[in-house]
C-alpha cells in the first residue's frame, strides 16, 4: 500500500501496488490485471481514474514462465534484485524468462505464454505482416498485438492490428507463424539469437536479428543474393537505424553487382557510424567496382593519410588497373 495523490484533484489516498504478482498463488489477480484495474488509481473524491505507471514481476509457476516488465524509470532497484534472485531459483527449471519495457507487452507477453504459445514464434509473425500492410495502406504506424490463441479454434492465432484509426482483429493458423519462424531460424544454431543474460528481450529487435541472421547465412552458404537482400530489407523495417544492417544491405546489393545502391546504403551506414574502417574500405572499393576508379583512388589515398593501413591495398589496385586501361587505350 502506497499513498498516492491523484493528478486531477490533488486528493491523496491509499494505493495498493502490486510489484510482484503470482498469478499460481493468487489467481484472482490475473483478469484485473490484465484489464488495467490493478495499475489504475480510482480517486475516490473527484472519480477520475488514472493509469499509475510501475514496474511489476509477473509469475505464473504453472506455466513456468515470469514477465519482468521493466520500462519505468521508477523504483527499479529493489525489484532488479528480486529478478535476479527469482532468475537463479529458476535456473535449469525450463523457465521462460522475459523482459518487457511497456504495460501493453506485458499484457502481450502474459496472453501468449499463458496459452503455451512461443512468442519468438508470434513476434517474428509480426514483423513480417505490418511491412505489407504499411505499403497497402501507405501508413507508416502499423502495430500488432498478440492476443493468444483463437477462442473459436485452438491451433490459430488472434491479432489485432492498429491501424488508426481503427482497429481490427484477424486469425493465424499457428502452423503458418510456426512455418515462418522455422525457416528463419533454420541453421542457426540454438541461443544464436539470445541475449544477454537470463531475461530475454523477445520483441521487434529479436525479429530484426533474426531476419539478419538468416539473411548473412543466405549470402554466405548458399549465395542466395535476392533472398539475402529481402531478408535485410525487412530487418530493416524493423531497426532502421542500424549500421550493421546497412552494410550487410550493401554487401548483399554488391554481390548483384548493384555497387550505386550499394554505395548508397554504405553512406546510411556511415552516417550512423562515422568513420568505421570496414564501411569506408568497402565503399572505396565499390566505387571503383562501378567502374569510378580516379574517385575510388582518391578515396582510398585519402582513408591511407587518415591513417587506414588495410587501404594502401586499395591504392594499388586502383593504380594498377589505371595503367591497364591506359595501356589499353
Ligand atoms: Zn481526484
Amino acid at each position: 500500500m502506497r499513498r498516492y495523490r491523484c493528478p486531477t484533484c490533488g486528493h491523496a489516498q491509499d494505493f495498493e501496488q502490486w510489484d510482484t504478482i503470482n498469478v499460481t498463488l493468487n489467481p484472482e489477480l490475473k483478469a484485473p490485471l490484465l484489464s488495467h484495474q490493478l495499475t489504475t488509481f480510482k480517486c475516490a473524491r473527484c472519480n477520475r481514474a488514472t493509469p499509475v505507471e510501475h514496474n511489476l514481476l509477473y509469475h505464473d509457476m504453472g506455466k513456468h514462465f515470469m514477465v519482468w516488465l521493466m520500462g519505468y524509470n521508477v523504483d527499479g532497484t529493489s525489484l532488479a534484485a528480486v529478478a535476479t534472485l527469482l532468475a537463479q531459483a529458476a535456473r535449469g527449471d525450463k523457465y521462460k524468462l522475459r523482459r518487457v519495457h511497456s504495460f501493453n507487452d506485458l499484457i502481450e507477453k502474459v496472453l501468449v505464454l499463458s496459452d503455451d504459445i512461443d512468442d519468438r514464434v508470434t513476434e517474428l509473425f509480426k514483423a513480417t505482416l505490418p511491412q505489407r500492410l504499411r505499403a497497402q495502406s501507405g501508413r507508416s504506424s502499423v502495430t500488432l498485438f498478440c492476443l493468444g490463441r483463437s477462442e473459436s479454434s485452438n491451433d490459430r492465432l488472434l491479432y489485432r492490428l492498429h491501424l488508426p484509426p481503427t482497429r481490427q482483429t484477424f486469425e493465424v493458423p499457428i502452423a503458418t507463424a510456426q512455418e515462418l519462424f522455422d525457416d528463419i531460424t533454420r541453421d542457426l544454431p540454438p541461443d544464436t539469437l539470445d541475449g544477454e543474460g537470463p531475461w530475454q528481450l523477445i520483441d521487434k529487435n529479436y525479429a530484426a536479428r533474426a531476419f539478419n541472421k538468416r539473411g548473412l547465412n543466405a549470402l554466405e552458404s548458399y549465395r542466395d543474393v535476392d533472398l539475402a537482400l529481402n531478408c535485410f530489407n525487412r530487418a530493416l523495417t524493423l531497426m532502421a537505424d542500424d549500421p550493421i544492417l546497412l552494410a550487410n544491405k550493401a554487401s548483399a546489393l554488391g554481390a548483384m553487382g548493384r555497387y550505386g545502391d550499394a554505395i548508397e546504403a554504405l553512406d546510411l551506414a556511415l552516417r550512423l557510424d562515422a568513420g568505421n574502417e570496414r564501411l569506408l574500405l568497402t565503399r572505396a572499393d565499390y566505387l571503383g567496382r562501378s567502374g569510378k576508379l580516379e574517385e575510388s583512388l582518391l578515396c582510398f589515398e585519402a582513408l591511407v593519410q587518415a591513417g587506414f593501413s588495410g587501404a594502401a591495398k586499395g591504392v594499388e589496385r586502383c593504380q594498377r588497373l589505371l595503367r591497364r586501361r591506359a595501356e589499353g587505350n
